[in-house]
């Protein structure tokens, strides 16, 4: 992010390095089910991105001293792949996927009814397998639909997007190019149907004004991504006749 060049990231009809307007997703392709052994997986094709989601629980949480009395916690690990990015990856968690765990935790417990399994845990694996920028976002997306396979009683079905800013220009859904090269990338998890947001960041820097526009972008592509979402649960749950 912000690192100088002479990249040009909008050409002279406005169009993006891969042809998208700055409104534009990149292609998402999601399919839920895909693991026998897990309680609830799904996986995600996102833009470069391909992510693998698996959950298990409501399980008694152990060790028994992290068990909570009145919910179940929300253990969520995000794990990239040595073979997901350019440069190979040292295997193991760094200080970033720790820190991606936890929000990722944090925004996936405030849509689970998580009070209606007290001393459990609902463990949430999120593997990615390749990389291309988004993966965080992308990755809460295929967590929520694996979690309703599980049968996880939610609020809503939680949508992860992000948009940013890149010369000078407010786009949604930054690749990898754009992550590299752009001013600031805004990761966002949206409950789309309340319009809630339960994790923000920002990397890089933009104006209240181009904020709250980045903001709406989002919100408005949560929609989209939530009707791909319920499309994706119904191709496994819904009979064709
Ligand atoms: N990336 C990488 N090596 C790393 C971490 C990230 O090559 O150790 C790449 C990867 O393609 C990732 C992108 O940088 O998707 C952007 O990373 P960021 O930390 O912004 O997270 P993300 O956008 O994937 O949520």
């Amino acid at each position: 992010m912000g690192i100088k060049s002479d990249i040009r990231l909008i050409d002279d009809n406005g169009l993006r390095i891969d042809g998208r307007l700055p409104n534009q997703l990149r292609p998402i392709k999601m399919e839920v089910g895909v693991l026998d052994r897990a309680d609830g997986s799904a996986y995600i094709e996102w833009g470069g991105n391909k992510i693998m989601a698996a959950v298990y629980g409501p399980r008694e949480a152990y060790p028994k001293h992290v068990q909570e009395a009145e919910k179940a916690i929300i253990r969520a690990r995000y794990s990239m792949a040595p073979f997901s990015v350019d440069e190979r990856k040292r295997p193991g968690p760094d200080r970033r996927a720790v820190e991606l765990s936890k929000v990722i935790s944090e925004a996936l417990e405030s849509v689970i009814f998580v009070e209606k399994y007290p001393r459990t845990s609902i463990d949430v694996y999120i593997e990615v397998l390749q990389a291309d920028a988004g993966t965080r976002v992308a990755g809460i997306t295929a967590a929520s639909l694996a979690l309703a396979d599980a049968g996880i009683p939610m609020r809503d079905l939680i949508v992860g997007c992000a948009a940013g800013k890149i010369d000078g220009v407010v786009v949604l859904d930054l690749n990898k190019e754009e992550d590299n090269y752009g001013e600031a990338d805004v990761p966002m998890a949206i409950l789309p149907r309340t319009r809630e947001i339960a994790l923000l960041q920002m990397d890089g820097d933009m104006t209240y004004e181009e904020l709250t526009g980045a903001i709406e972008m989002a919100m408005e592509a949560a929609q989209t991504i939530h009707k791909m979402q319920i499309e994706a649960l119904k191709r496994k749950y819904v009979e064709v006749e």
